[in-house]
């Protein structure tokens, strides 16, 4: 049985964060993913794709994010128990037990979801012969854009993935866009800049078709893809990338007895804690009046959740605010000597 002051669900930017505000305050925790790896959908979705947003970081991917936000949590050495899916929460007096599906079990007064989409998965081709494929021709996310250069690459899809990736990959590969309508839902300034490389004859655009058959033996070697009025062509390409969007299954948090808003759950603005005292939900799970599904956004709420576990970590202490540049204690827990 592990004790801890807060148990995280979730290793994306909010749960890594949400540990950081932990360990400041001087508050144990660990963090359970069931990915294999950290950092969330930055990291499974868009490693190589660059954020704006971030404040005070201008430009960064998904994957250097992630590791600055590793870095960050050097100093406190927190355990993160990855491959391990959270599938019980149920409360043990005053406490919450905690069990994953590798029978990992944990004893908390706070446990903080920040499970993003839940246990997501990507809607993939329907084709059975698509499956052999997956993960050597065929991708529905990409980790290493290198392998695609100077190849032919076939993307499906008609959201911002899809067209963001063939503009991004347009650069070093010859692109076949195809998707099944006319029109593309990705914003208008993204779509404008694909037709504009389009006639450059960079982004070949296939629309009203969808997939029909895929040709090879052991390596892929084409596509046949079909026109909403039946015509098919037949297209060669090394590479296919289906970006249909996320199934999202919430999966065991379901279960849970929180009050849920369809895939996501109410939470209030003070504390991020959900109608289970002691359970809090951080970053795109939560929902409330205004909810904005940034990394920002869960940066702010895991903050807060935070100052509220100590309530119920430390009975019989009060919490103190305190700067990070001034307060003696959390340059202690930093590891940072002096002043
Ligand atoms: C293509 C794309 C581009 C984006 N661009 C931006 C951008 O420019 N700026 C911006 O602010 N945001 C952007 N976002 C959104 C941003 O990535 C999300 O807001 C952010 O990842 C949410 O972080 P999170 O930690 O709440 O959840 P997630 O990143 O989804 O992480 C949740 C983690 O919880 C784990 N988990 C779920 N259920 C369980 C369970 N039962 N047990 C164990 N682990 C569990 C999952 O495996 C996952 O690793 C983008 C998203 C996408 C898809």
């Amino acid at each position: 049985m592990n004790k801890t002051d807060a148990l995280i669900i979730g290793a994306g930017p909010t749960g890594l964060f949400t540990a950081h505000q932990l360990k400041l305050i001087g508050l144990d925790c660990e963090i359970v993913d069931n990915l294999d790896k950290i950092g969330g959908q930055c990291i499974e979705l868009y490693p190589d794709k660059p954020i704006y947003d971030i404040p005070a970081i201008p430009e960064c991917t998904g994957e250097e994010l992630t590791n600055n936000l590793i870095k960050q949590l050097k100093p406190f050495n927190i355990k993160i128990h990855l491959n391990e899916r959270v599938d019980e929460v149920k409360k043990d007096k005053a406490n919450w037990v905690v069990k994953t599906s590798n029978n990992k079990i944990f004893n908390t007064p706070n446990v903080i979801i920040a499970g993003g989409v839940g246990s997501f998965e990507p809607r993939k081709f329907p084709l059975k012969d698509c499956e052999k494929y997956e993960n050597k021709s065929i991708f529905y996310a990409i980790k290493d854009k290198k392998i695609f250069e100077g190849k032919t690459v076939t993307i499906f899809g008609g959201g911002d993935s899809a067209l963001d990736w063939a503009i991004e990959l347009s650069k070093n590969s010859k692109i076949n866009l195809v998707h099944r309508r006319d029109d593309f839902r990705a914003a208008q300034a993204t779509v404008n800049q694909v037709k504009e490389i389009a006639k450059s004859g960079k982004i070949n655009l296939f629309t009203k078709y969808q997939i029909n058959t895929i040709r090879g033996k052991n390596e892929l070697e084409g596509i046949e893809i079909k026109h909403d009025d039946g015509n098919v062509k037949d297209l060669n390409t090394d590479f296919v990338l289906g970006f249909f969007g996320l199934i999202m299954q919430l999966g065991p948090i379901a279960d849970w007895g929180l009050n849920l808003d369809k895939k996501t759950i109410n939470v209030d603005t003070e504390k991020f804690e959900t109608n289970q005292k002691g359970i809090y939900a951080v970053g795109d799970i939560c929902t409330y009046p205004g909810k904005l599904k940034l990394i920002l956004s869960g940066f702010h709420e895991g903050a807060l959740a935070a100052r509220a576990c100590f309530k119920l970590a430390r009975p019989n202490e009060k919490y103190r605010f305190e700067f990070t540049t001034s307060s003696k204690s959390i340059k202690n827990r930093l590891g940072i000597k002096g002043d």
